[in-house]
Protein backbone atom coordinates (compact mmCIF):
# COMPACT_ATOMS: atom_id res chain seq x y z
CA UNK A 1 0.00 0.00 0.00
CA UNK A 2 1.43 3.66 -0.64
CA UNK A 3 0.45 6.69 0.39
CA UNK A 4 1.03 9.86 -1.23
CA UNK A 5 0.89 12.48 1.65
CA UNK A 6 1.56 15.87 0.01
CA UNK A 7 -2.15 17.58 0.47
CA UNK A 8 -3.81 17.83 -2.29
CA UNK A 9 -6.15 21.06 -3.12
CA UNK A 10 -10.18 22.09 -3.61
CA UNK A 11 -11.36 25.09 -4.84
CA UNK A 12 -12.60 25.80 -0.93
CA UNK A 13 -8.76 25.28 0.37
CA UNK A 14 -7.60 28.44 -1.34
CA UNK A 15 -8.30 32.18 -2.24
CA UNK A 16 -6.87 34.23 -5.52
CA UNK A 17 -3.92 36.63 -4.10
CA UNK A 18 -4.69 39.99 -5.37
CA UNK A 19 -1.27 41.71 -7.25
CA UNK A 20 -0.68 45.45 -7.69
CA UNK A 21 -1.48 46.46 -11.37
CA UNK A 22 -2.33 49.28 -13.82
CA UNK A 23 -6.11 48.00 -14.82
CA UNK A 24 -8.50 50.41 -13.65
CA UNK A 25 -11.81 48.87 -14.67
CA UNK A 26 -13.59 45.60 -15.74
CA UNK A 27 -14.31 46.88 -19.14
CA UNK A 28 -10.27 47.17 -19.50
CA UNK A 29 -10.12 43.14 -19.72
CA UNK A 30 -10.69 40.71 -21.84
CA UNK A 31 -11.92 37.22 -21.03
CA UNK A 32 -11.83 35.81 -24.70
CA UNK A 33 -9.01 33.76 -25.76
CA UNK A 34 -7.90 32.33 -29.28
CA UNK A 35 -6.71 28.52 -29.40
CA UNK A 36 -5.13 26.56 -31.81
CA UNK A 37 -5.60 22.78 -31.56
CA UNK A 38 -2.96 20.60 -31.75
CA UNK A 39 -3.96 17.75 -34.22
CA UNK A 40 -6.29 19.44 -36.05
CA UNK A 41 -5.44 23.15 -38.21
CA UNK A 42 -8.67 24.97 -36.81
CA UNK A 43 -8.80 28.33 -34.33
CA UNK A 44 -11.23 28.86 -32.02
CA UNK A 45 -11.75 32.72 -30.17
CA UNK A 46 -14.20 33.04 -27.67
CA UNK A 47 -15.05 32.46 -23.89
CA UNK A 48 -13.78 29.45 -23.13
CA UNK A 49 -16.68 27.65 -20.69
CA UNK A 50 -18.71 25.00 -21.97
CA UNK A 51 -22.13 23.76 -20.76
CA UNK A 52 -21.93 20.22 -19.79
CA UNK A 53 -23.33 17.42 -21.80
CA UNK A 54 -26.03 16.37 -19.17
CA UNK A 55 -29.58 15.71 -20.13
CA UNK A 56 -30.52 19.34 -18.34
CA UNK A 57 -27.72 21.13 -19.37
CA UNK A 58 -26.42 19.89 -22.64
CA UNK A 59 -29.36 21.16 -24.95
CA UNK A 60 -29.48 23.43 -28.03
CA UNK A 61 -31.45 26.24 -26.49
CA UNK A 62 -28.36 26.72 -23.94
CA UNK A 63 -26.02 26.19 -27.12
CA UNK A 64 -27.72 29.71 -28.50
CA UNK A 65 -28.14 31.28 -25.43
CA UNK A 66 -24.01 31.27 -24.52
CA UNK A 67 -23.32 31.26 -28.13
CA UNK A 68 -24.28 34.51 -27.91
CA UNK A 69 -21.30 34.92 -25.04
CA UNK A 70 -18.78 33.02 -27.30
CA UNK A 71 -19.05 30.16 -25.06
CA UNK A 72 -19.78 26.15 -25.97
CA UNK A 73 -22.35 23.65 -25.12
CA UNK A 74 -21.44 19.68 -25.13
CA UNK A 75 -24.91 18.46 -26.18
CA UNK A 76 -25.99 15.81 -24.42
CA UNK A 77 -25.53 12.37 -26.35
CA UNK A 78 -29.67 11.35 -26.79
CA UNK A 79 -30.91 13.63 -29.10
CA UNK A 80 -32.06 11.75 -32.29
CA UNK A 81 -29.77 11.54 -35.10
CA UNK A 82 -31.61 13.65 -37.65
CA UNK A 83 -31.90 16.60 -34.82
CA UNK A 84 -28.50 16.43 -34.21
CA UNK A 85 -27.58 16.44 -37.94
CA UNK A 86 -29.92 19.56 -38.68
CA UNK A 87 -28.67 21.31 -35.86
CA UNK A 88 -24.77 20.72 -36.59
CA UNK A 89 -25.46 22.24 -40.57
CA UNK A 90 -26.84 25.42 -38.94
CA UNK A 91 -25.16 28.38 -37.33
CA UNK A 92 -25.72 27.20 -33.64
CA UNK A 93 -23.58 24.16 -34.39
CA UNK A 94 -20.58 25.95 -34.49
CA UNK A 95 -20.78 26.73 -30.63
CA UNK A 96 -21.61 22.79 -30.04
CA UNK A 97 -19.76 20.10 -29.11
CA UNK A 98 -20.90 16.66 -30.63
CA UNK A 99 -20.78 14.01 -27.12
CA UNK A 100 -20.76 10.90 -27.46
CA UNK A 101 -19.52 7.66 -25.00
CA UNK A 102 -17.88 4.72 -26.38
CA UNK A 103 -20.38 2.43 -27.28
CA UNK A 104 -20.37 0.72 -31.08
CA UNK A 105 -23.79 2.50 -31.26
CA UNK A 106 -21.92 5.81 -30.12
CA UNK A 107 -19.66 5.52 -32.68
CA UNK A 108 -22.03 4.53 -35.38
CA UNK A 109 -24.45 7.10 -34.85
CA UNK A 110 -21.41 9.82 -35.03
CA UNK A 111 -20.39 8.48 -38.55
CA UNK A 112 -24.26 8.75 -39.40
CA UNK A 113 -24.65 12.63 -38.00
CA UNK A 114 -20.96 13.29 -39.55
CA UNK A 115 -22.08 12.30 -43.25
CA UNK A 116 -24.73 15.00 -43.35
CA UNK A 117 -23.68 17.34 -41.13
CA UNK A 118 -20.11 19.09 -40.22
CA UNK A 119 -19.11 17.99 -36.94
CA UNK A 120 -15.98 20.29 -35.79
CA UNK A 121 -16.63 19.44 -32.49
CA UNK A 122 -16.63 15.75 -30.51
CA UNK A 123 -16.55 15.46 -26.43
CA UNK A 124 -15.67 11.72 -25.66
CA UNK A 125 -16.77 11.70 -22.48
CA UNK A 126 -16.78 8.17 -20.07
CA UNK A 127 -16.74 8.36 -16.43
CA UNK A 128 -13.56 6.48 -15.82
CA UNK A 129 -11.03 7.74 -18.92
CA UNK A 130 -8.33 5.39 -17.43
CA UNK A 131 -9.40 1.96 -19.81
CA UNK A 132 -7.21 1.15 -22.15
CA UNK A 133 -10.01 0.34 -24.73
CA UNK A 134 -10.77 4.10 -24.16
CA UNK A 135 -7.00 5.53 -25.81
CA UNK A 136 -8.41 2.76 -28.68
CA UNK A 137 -11.52 4.57 -29.11
CA UNK A 138 -10.16 8.07 -28.94
CA UNK A 139 -7.51 6.77 -31.46
CA UNK A 140 -10.07 5.77 -33.85
CA UNK A 141 -12.26 8.49 -33.52
CA UNK A 142 -9.00 10.63 -34.54
CA UNK A 143 -8.57 8.66 -37.35
CA UNK A 144 -12.50 9.12 -38.22
CA UNK A 145 -12.18 13.05 -37.83
CA UNK A 146 -9.05 13.99 -38.85
CA UNK A 147 -10.33 17.55 -38.82
CA UNK A 148 -12.39 18.26 -35.54
CA UNK A 149 -11.04 19.38 -32.22
CA UNK A 150 -11.36 16.35 -29.81
CA UNK A 151 -12.20 16.70 -26.34
CA UNK A 152 -11.84 13.64 -24.13
CA UNK A 153 -11.74 12.48 -20.27
CA UNK A 154 -12.12 12.12 -17.52
CA UNK A 155 -8.89 11.81 -15.91
CA UNK A 156 -7.00 13.43 -13.19
CA UNK A 157 -3.46 12.91 -13.69
CA UNK A 158 -0.57 14.16 -15.39
CA UNK A 159 0.34 10.17 -17.03
CA UNK A 160 -3.29 9.43 -18.14
CA UNK A 161 -3.56 13.43 -19.76
CA UNK A 162 -0.40 12.94 -21.84
CA UNK A 163 -1.58 9.16 -23.14
CA UNK A 164 -5.01 11.03 -24.18
CA UNK A 165 -2.94 13.87 -26.07
CA UNK A 166 -0.89 11.84 -27.71
CA UNK A 167 -3.78 9.13 -28.60
CA UNK A 168 -5.66 12.00 -30.65
CA UNK A 169 -6.94 14.50 -27.68
CA UNK A 170 -6.76 18.13 -28.43
CA UNK A 171 -8.62 18.73 -25.06
CA UNK A 172 -8.63 16.68 -22.02
CA UNK A 173 -11.02 16.74 -19.42
CA UNK A 174 -10.08 16.62 -16.15
CA UNK A 175 -12.36 15.39 -13.14
CA UNK A 176 -13.26 12.55 -11.08
CA UNK A 177 -15.74 12.77 -8.60
CA UNK A 178 -15.95 16.75 -7.74
CA UNK A 179 -19.61 17.19 -9.67
CA UNK A 180 -22.49 18.55 -7.92
CA UNK A 181 -24.76 15.38 -8.61
CA UNK A 182 -21.61 13.02 -8.40
CA UNK A 183 -21.77 10.54 -6.02
CA UNK A 184 -18.48 8.25 -7.13
CA UNK A 185 -16.65 9.13 -4.24
CA UNK A 186 -19.09 8.09 -2.02
CA UNK A 187 -19.47 4.89 -3.63
CA UNK A 188 -16.19 4.18 -4.90
CA UNK A 189 -14.30 5.75 -2.64
CA UNK A 190 -11.92 7.24 -5.77
CA UNK A 191 -11.38 10.64 -6.52
CA UNK A 192 -8.46 13.70 -6.37
CA UNK A 193 -8.86 17.16 -5.06
CA UNK A 194 -10.14 19.13 -8.53
CA UNK A 195 -7.66 22.21 -7.98
CA UNK A 196 -4.49 19.88 -7.56
CA UNK A 197 -6.27 17.54 -10.51
CA UNK A 198 -5.95 20.97 -12.56
CA UNK A 199 -2.81 22.59 -12.30
CA UNK A 200 -0.80 19.09 -12.57
CA UNK A 201 -2.66 18.15 -15.67
CA UNK A 202 -2.77 21.42 -17.15
CA UNK A 203 1.10 21.23 -16.51
CA UNK A 204 0.75 17.63 -17.95
CA UNK A 205 -1.18 18.85 -21.44
CA UNK A 206 0.74 22.08 -22.08
CA UNK A 207 3.67 20.66 -22.29
CA UNK A 208 2.87 18.89 -25.17
CA UNK A 209 0.89 21.52 -26.58
CA UNK A 210 -2.68 20.12 -25.67
CA UNK A 211 -5.49 21.33 -23.33
CA UNK A 212 -7.48 20.59 -20.42
CA UNK A 213 -11.21 21.63 -19.72
CA UNK A 214 -11.94 21.49 -15.98
CA UNK A 215 -15.29 19.34 -15.39
CA UNK A 216 -17.11 19.71 -12.20
CA UNK A 217 -16.99 21.12 -8.43
CA UNK A 218 -17.61 24.60 -9.75
CA UNK A 219 -19.96 26.37 -7.41
CA UNK A 220 -19.63 30.06 -7.41
CA UNK A 221 -18.48 32.16 -9.89
CA UNK A 222 -15.23 32.52 -7.75
CA UNK A 223 -14.43 28.78 -8.29
CA UNK A 224 -14.32 29.42 -12.37
CA UNK A 225 -11.81 32.18 -11.90
CA UNK A 226 -9.81 29.80 -9.63
CA UNK A 227 -10.13 27.19 -12.41
CA UNK A 228 -8.45 29.11 -14.86
CA UNK A 229 -5.88 30.52 -12.09
CA UNK A 230 -5.08 26.86 -11.96
CA UNK A 231 -4.15 26.29 -15.74
CA UNK A 232 -7.77 25.51 -16.80
CA UNK A 233 -8.02 26.67 -20.44
CA UNK A 234 -11.66 25.86 -20.58
CA UNK A 235 -14.24 25.32 -17.52
CA UNK A 236 -17.14 22.76 -18.16
CA UNK A 237 -20.41 23.84 -16.11
CA UNK A 238 -23.39 21.32 -14.47
CA UNK A 239 -24.68 22.77 -11.31
CA UNK A 240 -24.42 26.10 -12.15
CA UNK A 241 -26.55 26.12 -15.12
CA UNK A 242 -29.03 24.18 -14.24
CA UNK A 243 -32.58 25.61 -13.39
CA UNK A 244 -32.88 27.60 -16.10
CA UNK A 245 -34.91 27.95 -19.03
CA UNK A 246 -32.57 27.01 -21.75
CA UNK A 247 -32.43 23.58 -19.89
CA UNK A 248 -34.50 20.22 -20.25
CA UNK A 249 -36.90 19.06 -18.08
CA UNK A 250 -40.32 20.64 -16.44
CA UNK A 251 -40.07 23.21 -13.54
CA UNK A 252 -42.31 23.12 -10.77
CA UNK A 253 -44.73 26.16 -9.63
CA UNK A 254 -46.37 26.88 -6.33
CA UNK A 255 -49.27 28.65 -4.99
CA UNK A 256 -47.69 32.07 -3.21
CA UNK A 257 -50.53 34.61 -2.28
CA UNK A 258 -52.82 33.63 -4.80
CA UNK A 259 -50.41 33.48 -7.52
CA UNK A 260 -48.60 30.86 -9.82
CA UNK A 261 -44.66 31.08 -9.34
CA UNK A 262 -42.08 28.74 -10.11
CA UNK A 263 -39.47 27.59 -7.98
CA UNK A 264 -37.43 24.73 -9.12
CA UNK A 265 -36.15 22.34 -11.78
CA UNK A 266 -34.68 19.01 -11.58
CA UNK A 267 -30.95 17.93 -11.83
CA UNK A 268 -29.57 14.58 -12.09
CA UNK A 269 -26.39 13.10 -12.53
CA UNK A 270 -25.85 10.93 -15.97
CA UNK A 271 -25.35 8.39 -13.60
CA UNK A 272 -27.72 8.56 -11.41
CA UNK A 273 -31.17 6.24 -11.32
CA UNK A 274 -32.93 9.04 -13.18
CA UNK A 275 -30.77 8.58 -15.80
CA UNK A 276 -30.38 4.83 -16.02
CA UNK A 277 -33.60 4.30 -15.61
CA UNK A 278 -34.40 6.48 -18.85
CA UNK A 279 -32.16 5.67 -21.22
CA UNK A 280 -30.92 1.65 -19.62
CA UNK A 281 -34.26 0.50 -17.88
CA UNK A 282 -32.78 0.63 -14.90
CA UNK A 283 -29.91 0.20 -12.96
CA UNK A 284 -27.62 -2.96 -14.47
CA UNK A 285 -27.49 -5.46 -10.77
CA UNK A 286 -23.75 -5.23 -11.66
CA UNK A 287 -23.27 -1.99 -10.90
CA UNK A 288 -24.64 1.28 -8.66
CA UNK A 289 -25.64 4.45 -9.62
CA UNK A 290 -22.95 6.66 -9.09
CA UNK A 291 -25.17 10.33 -9.14
CA UNK A 292 -28.07 11.40 -7.85
CA UNK A 293 -31.14 13.33 -8.48
CA UNK A 294 -32.06 17.07 -6.96
CA UNK A 295 -34.18 19.80 -7.06
CA UNK A 296 -32.60 23.03 -8.23
CA UNK A 297 -33.88 26.41 -7.78
CA UNK A 298 -35.62 28.27 -11.15
CA UNK A 299 -33.47 31.25 -11.83
CA UNK A 300 -34.92 32.14 -15.03
CA UNK A 301 -32.54 33.03 -18.26
CA UNK A 302 -29.30 31.84 -18.47
CA UNK A 303 -28.74 35.21 -18.87
CA UNK A 304 -28.43 36.50 -15.96
CA UNK A 305 -26.37 33.85 -14.30
CA UNK A 306 -23.90 34.35 -17.39
CA UNK A 307 -23.58 38.22 -16.93
CA UNK A 308 -22.25 36.82 -12.85
CA UNK A 309 -19.90 34.07 -13.97
CA UNK A 310 -18.77 36.58 -16.69
CA UNK A 311 -18.57 39.85 -14.39
CA UNK A 312 -16.68 37.90 -11.79
CA UNK A 313 -13.95 36.91 -14.23
CA UNK A 314 -13.54 40.21 -15.43
CA UNK A 315 -13.29 41.31 -11.73
CA UNK A 316 -10.90 38.82 -10.65
CA UNK A 317 -8.13 39.94 -13.94
CA UNK A 318 -8.71 43.44 -12.35
CA UNK A 319 -7.34 42.26 -8.73
CA UNK A 320 -4.51 39.89 -10.28
CA UNK A 321 -4.02 43.07 -13.07
CA UNK A 322 -4.61 40.14 -15.91
CA UNK A 323 -5.39 42.18 -19.28
CA UNK A 324 -6.59 39.04 -21.09
CA UNK A 325 -7.51 35.71 -20.19
CA UNK A 326 -4.41 34.15 -21.12
CA UNK A 327 -2.21 36.11 -18.60
CA UNK A 328 -4.31 34.63 -15.16
CA UNK A 329 -2.69 31.50 -14.81
CA UNK A 330 0.47 33.59 -14.70
CA UNK A 331 -0.51 36.33 -12.43
CA UNK A 332 -2.21 33.53 -9.89
CA UNK A 333 -0.57 33.27 -6.57
CA UNK A 334 -3.16 30.52 -4.62
CA UNK A 335 -2.92 30.90 -0.99
CA UNK A 336 -3.93 28.43 1.20
CA UNK A 337 -7.17 28.77 3.85
CA UNK A 338 -8.51 27.54 6.35
CA UNK A 339 -12.16 29.52 5.94
CA UNK A 340 -13.15 31.63 2.72
CA UNK A 341 -15.91 33.92 3.45
CA UNK A 342 -17.59 35.72 6.65
CA UNK A 343 -21.11 32.84 6.83
CA UNK A 344 -22.40 35.41 9.99
CA UNK A 345 -25.87 36.37 7.40
CA UNK A 346 -25.65 32.60 6.68
P1 LIG B 1 -20.95 20.23 -11.77
O1 LIG B 1 -20.63 21.42 -12.62
O2 LIG B 1 -22.42 19.98 -11.69
O3 LIG B 1 -20.28 20.28 -10.44
O4 LIG B 1 -20.29 18.97 -12.52
C1 LIG B 1 -20.67 18.59 -13.81
C2 LIG B 1 -19.94 17.31 -14.18
O5 LIG B 1 -20.28 16.24 -13.31
C3 LIG B 1 -20.28 16.76 -15.54
O6 LIG B 1 -19.70 17.46 -16.59
C4 LIG B 1 -19.78 15.32 -15.42
O7 LIG B 1 -18.40 15.21 -15.65
C5 LIG B 1 -20.04 15.01 -13.97
N1 LIG B 1 -21.24 14.15 -13.81
C6 LIG B 1 -22.45 14.31 -14.35
N2 LIG B 1 -23.31 13.35 -13.96
C7 LIG B 1 -22.60 12.53 -13.17
C8 LIG B 1 -22.92 11.33 -12.46
O8 LIG B 1 -24.03 10.83 -12.45
N3 LIG B 1 -21.89 10.76 -11.77
C9 LIG B 1 -20.63 11.29 -11.75
N4 LIG B 1 -19.67 10.65 -11.09
N5 LIG B 1 -20.32 12.44 -12.37
C10 LIG B 1 -21.29 13.04 -13.07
Amino acid sequence: MRIETDVKLDFKDVLIRPKRSTLNTRSAVDVNRAFRFLHTSSEWKGFPLIAANMDVTGTMAMARALGKHGALTALHKHYPEDELAEFFAGPDGTHAFYSLGTTTDDVRKLAAVAKTAPIRRICLDVANGYAEKFLEIVKRVRDDHPDAVIMAGNVVTGDMTEALIIAGADIVKIGIGPGSVCTTRRVTGVGYPQLSAIIECADAAHGLKGLVCADGGCTVPGDIAKAYGAGADFVMLGGMLAGHDECAGDIRYETRDGEQVAVGMSFYGMSSQTAMKRYAGGVAHYRAAEGKTVETPYRGPVEGTMAEIMGGVRSMMTYIGAAHLKEVSKRTTFVRVTAQTNDVFG
